[in-house]
C-alpha cells in the first residue's frame, strides 16, 4: 500500500547555515543507496523534509532496508498518497489505510493533520474531527486517546496529500561525505570493519588499505577483506580499497628483526605506508580496528609505538570496546558472519611466540635500523604495485 516515504533526520537540523549542505548530501546519498534496488525512485527536498517517492513497482523491504543503511536518517516514514480529490474521498483512503495498515485494529488513535496548503476548504481541526469520526464509524472497536494515541495517524495536505504513522528507526548520524575522509586499515577481522562503520557514522567518507601478503595469505582472504569492504560500502558508498603486497616487507623484518618485536615493527610499517596513502589521496586520517589489550600489539606501549610513526591523527573508536561490544555492532550492521570465515589473515611464521607487550621505542627503532640497507626500496615497490579495487 505504501508508495513513498518520508525521511526525518535529527543532528542535520541543527547546523543553522550549514544546514543545506547537510540536506544535500543526505540527498545524494539515499539517492546512491537506492540505486541498489529494484524500481526508480525520485528524492526530494520539500520544505525542510526529505521524500522518497517511488515511481512505479518497487521492493518495499528491499527499500526500507537500503535506507536503514543511510547515515543522517532518524526515521522512515512509510507513507501513502494521493490526490486530493475530495473529501470523501480522503476518508475512504484513511479508513481503507487503517484497515490495511492495522489488521488488529482495538488500538487508540489520533489524527494529526497539517494543511501546508492554506486553500485548504478545511481547517485542521476540523479534518481532525471529521476523519476521526470517519475511523470510529467504520472501526466501533477503535478508540481516541488525544494524550498518548497508540497510533498516531499524520495527515498532510499538500499538493497531494500524505499519510503516515510509522517511524522506522534509521542508522542516526551524519551524511556520509559531510565529514572528510579517512583510509581505514582493513584486515578480514572482526574489529576493522565496526572501526570504518563507526567513523563512517560521523559523516566521514572511508577509502581502505589492506595489506595482503601471497602466498602466505590467500586469495581467499584477500576476497574476504574485498567482501567486508563492499558491506560497509552498503552504508557508505563506493569504497576505494588499496591492496598492498606486503610480502617482501614482511619477510625482511622476519630476516633482520628480533621475532619477538615483529608484529610492532610490521604495524610501523603498515601505518607508515596507510598514511602515505591517505596523504596522497587526500584523506584526513587513519582509522583502525584497536582496542586497548586486546592483544600485545595493543598494549598501551604498542600503540604508542605505532602511532608514533605517523604525522596524521589516527582514529581508534574501538579503544575501549570489549570483544563482545565489538561484536554486537559487527553482528548488528552484518559483518561479523563474513569476518569469521577461517580465512587465515596472517601467517604463523610471523607471528611470535612470545612478541612483546612493553616495546621500548629506542630498542625498536635501533632494531629498524637493521633494515636500512633494502627497506625504502621495499616501500617503494610495495606502493607502486598498489592495486586499487574500487568496491560498491
Ligand atoms: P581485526 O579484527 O580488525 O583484524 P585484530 O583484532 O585482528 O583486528 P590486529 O591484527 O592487531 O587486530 O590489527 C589491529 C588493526 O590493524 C586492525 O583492526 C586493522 O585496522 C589493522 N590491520 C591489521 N592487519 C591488517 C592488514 N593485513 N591490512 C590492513 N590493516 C590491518
Ligand atoms: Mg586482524
Amino acid at each position: 500500500m505504501f508508495t513513498a516515504f518520508l525521511i526525518k533526520y535529527a543532528e542535520i537540523g541543527v547546523k543553522g547555515n550549514n544546514r543545506y549542505l547537510f540536506e544535500d548530501a543526505l540527498v545524494r546519498q539515499i539517492r546512491f543507496a537506492l540505486t541498489k534496488c529494484e524500481g526508480e525512485f525520485e528524492v526530494r527536498k520539500n520544505q525542510g523534509r526529505i521524500y522518497v517517492e517511488a515511481l512505479g513497482e518497487f521492493d518495499y523491504d528491499e527499500t526500507v532496508d537500503r535506507l536503514r543503511h543511510v547515515f543522517g536518517i532518524s526515521g522512515i516514514c512509510p507513507m501513502v498518497y494521493v490526490e486530493d480529490e475530495g473529501f470523501e474521498k480522503l476518508c475512504d483512503t484513511i479508513v481503507r489505510y487503517i484497515g490495511e495498515v492495522y489488521p488488529d485494529r482495538s488500538r487508540t488513535f489520533k489524527v494529526n493533520a497539517r494543511r501546508a496548503r492554506k486553500n485548504y476548504p478545511k481547517e485542521s481541526m476540523e479534518i481532525n474531527a471529521d476523519l476521526g469520526e470517519a475511523i470510529l464509524s467504520a472501526y466501533p472497536e477503535m478508540k481516541v486517546d488525544v494524550h498518548r494515541p497508540e497510533i498516531m495517524l499524520n495527515v498532510e495536505i499538500r499538493e497531494k496529500i500524505y499519510i503516515y504513522s510509522i517511524e522506522i528507526p534509521g542508522p542516526g548520524g551524519m551524511p556520509v561525505g559531510t565529514g572528510g575522509k579517512a583510509m581505514l586499515l582493513l584486515s578480514g577481522g572482526i574489529d576493522s570493519p565496526v572501526a570504518g562503520y563507526m567513523i563512517a557514522k560521523r559523516g566521514v567518507k572511508i577509502d581502505a588499505v589492506y595489506f595482503h601478503a601471497p602466498p602466505y595469505t590467500s586469495e581467499r582472504a584477500k576476497q574476504k577483506v574485498v567482501d567486508l569492504a563492499r558491506i560497509v560500502s552498503g552504508y557508505t558508498g563506493p569504497v576505494y580499497l588499496h591492496v598492498i603486497n606486503f610480502t617482501d616487507i614482511q619477510l625482511y623484518i622476519h630476516e633482520k628483526c628480533p621475532h619477538e618485536e615483529l608484529t610492532v615493527i610490521m604495524r610501523r610499517y603498515m601505518m607508515r605506508i596507510a598514511e602515505h596513502i591517505a596523504k596522497e589521496t587526500g584523506c584526513l586520517g587513519l582509522i583502525t580496528g584497536e582496542s586497548i589489550g586486546q592483544v600485545a600489539s595493543q598494549t598501551m606501549h604498542s600503540l604508542a609505538a605505532t602511532n608514533e610513526v605517523c604525522s596524521l591523527p589516527v582514529y581508534r573508536p574501538l579503544i575501549g570496546f570489549d570483544k563482545q561490544e565489538i561484536v554486537a555492532v559487527a553482528d548488528r550492521i552484518g559483518s561479523y558472519e563474513t569476518s569469521i570465515l577461517p580465512y587465515e589473515d596472517c601467517c604463523t611464521i610471523f607471528v611470535a611466540k612470545h612478541p612483546v607487550t612493553k616495546p621500548n621505542l629506542n630498542v625498536i627503532r635501533r632494531h629498524e635500523h637493521h633494515l636500512d640497507e633494502k627497506i625504502g626500496e621495499l616501500v617503494k615497490t610495495a606502493l607502486e604495485t598498489d592495486e586499487l579495487i574500487v568496491v560498491e
